[in-house]
């Protein structure tokens, strides 16, 4: 365990409403004192970052993570997904349950927990809703949770079945733990490949409407408010959505909602080819880009404005990757045959940089939705810099360009629409419980990389 004093950050905690230059020093896997910057006392033996120019946060929460093992690593690995997310300056993910076989048992939540525990990123497991995610039989909920599970999903699929959500949900209020749906209607969204409008019939591709996430969403709120259960809607992504979310938030109905990065900075314009979505960029985008293909599809403008509005106001109170890795196989074909998902824990940052320089969210309110968010969320003691708590923290680099490559990616997975383009923003330092677990560059005495 290594002891870290960093000086002169600017230090962004919203869960103290703190924004302001200052020292941090982190001893014993925790966080021991903040001070204005330039007055903490030489300490020895400790080892001194230079933050100057650089922002100091707690580590990021990522509700939403594909981690494909087991069963598809050829797409990501445990190892892999938690190395790219403390690159990414995640240190606590949530791995869904989409495996093969899928978590949808004690044993398995127990397995993946015990293969992340070698990992640099804390892994906490999302179990099935259903038994094998086929949405027929409720999986062992009890069981899941006693086993550590942090919330239920059958992500990739939504609980098509009414009648299994209300049951699902009638557990989830004895359990305290949300049910993470992912918002689509299996009929509505038959053969979709992006959202439906002008630039799917432009480019003769088979839509999927905003309804087809509404009328879910609305279902959810409905059997929550029914049931007394936490309805969490996964990857939220049209405005109607987000206003029936602030109406029963208003209500209080227990329902709680995420948004990914990408749905936050691009639009299904981007389908049609493009230009480079960060300035100063040389990387231009072919039609048909099939990183572009995710579900729930990329939005128009209006919805992408009710999205940041929701995270302004609150409605939406996480932002999560959804991070999904794919083989390169997976998207090198046509559009209609490939696979749905992006690359997105290690591209989280620097998009959502962008928003900040674009006057669309402030700092803060990017770091709220990374941290205190879906902290609370999980009801843990995380994402915070407040002494006596965990010393998990982010020091980023926030005018940093670096080009998106393949290998400039610690995921297996490659698929980020961002490929090849310049973009702004890096993690320099990830401290996990005091422990260096990414980056420690610039500090004055190297600070040993454990892995
Ligand atoms: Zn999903």
């Amino acid at each position: 365990m290594s002891d870290a004093l960093i000086r002169r950050g600017r230090i962004v905690d919203p869960s103290q409403n703190l924004d302001a230059p200052g020292d941090l020093l982190v001893r014993d896997g925790k966080i021991a004192r903040l001070w204005p910057a330039g007055e903490a006392p030489n300490a020895d033996g400790v080892l001194e970052l230079d933050a100057a120019g650089l922002v100091v946060t707690p580590g990021f929460i990522d509700l939403h993570v594909h981690l494909r093992e087991p069963g598809h690593e050829e797409k990501e690995t445990i190892a892999t997904g938690s190395q790219a997310a403390v690159a990414g300056g995640f240190t606590t993910i949530c791995a869904m349950p989409n495996t093969e076989p899928a978590t949808d048992s004690a044993a398995m939540v127990e397995y993946v927990g015990r293969v992340a525990a070698a990992g640099a990123a804390r892994v906490l497991v999302v179990a099935a809703v259903s038994k094998g995610r086929q949405g027929k039989e409720l999986a062992e909920l009890g069981e899941l949770a006693a086993a550590g599970a942090v919330g239920f999903s059958d992500d990739g699929n939504p609980v098509a079945s009414n009648t299994l959500l209300r049951n699902a949900l009638a557990y989830s209020r004895m359990l305290r733990l949300p049910i993470m749906d992912h918002c689509e209607d299996p009929e509505l969204t038959k053969g979709g490949q992006m959202n439906e409008g002008p630039v799917a019939t432009r480019l003769g591709l088979k839509g999927t409407p905003a309804a087809a996430e509404e009328v879910l969403v609305a279902r959810d709120v409905a059997l929550a408010e029914l049931t007394g259960g936490w309805a969490h809607i996964c990857h939220i992504s049209t405005a109607r959505a987000v206003a029936i979310v602030r109406d029963a938030k208003a209500r209080g109905v227990r329902v709680t909602a995420e948004a990914t990065p990408h749905h936050l900075v691009m639009t299904d314009e981007l389908v049609m080819g493009r230009w480079p979505l960060f300035p100063g960029s040389a990387a231009a985008h072919l039609p048909y880009d099939t990183n572009t293909k995710v579900n729930p599809p990329l939005r128009s403008r209006v919805d992408v404005e009710a999205l940041l509005a929701g995270l302004r106001d609150g409605t939406i109170d996480a932002i999560a990757t959804d991070h999904a890795p794919h083989h390169v196989l997976d998207k090198e074909c046509e559009y209609d045959f490939a696979a749905p998902g992006l690359s997105g824990l290690e591209t989280a940052l620097p998009a959502l940089l962008l928003l900040v320089e674009q006057g669309k969210l402030s700092l803060a309110e990017v770091i709220r939705a990374l941290t205190v968010g879906p902290a609370r969320l999980l009801g843990r003691e995380l994402g915070s810099l407040r002494p006596g708590g965990v010393a998990d923290v982010t020091v980023f680099d926030p005018s940093l360009a670096w080009q998106v490559t393949p290998d400039a990616l610690f995921s297996k997975g490659k698929n980020t629409p961002f490929l090849g383009e310049t973009v702004k923003g890096k993690v320099v330092l990830t401290l996990r419980e005091g422990r260096a677990v990414h980056g420690a560059t610039r500090l004055t005495q190297p600070l040993a990389l454990e892995r």
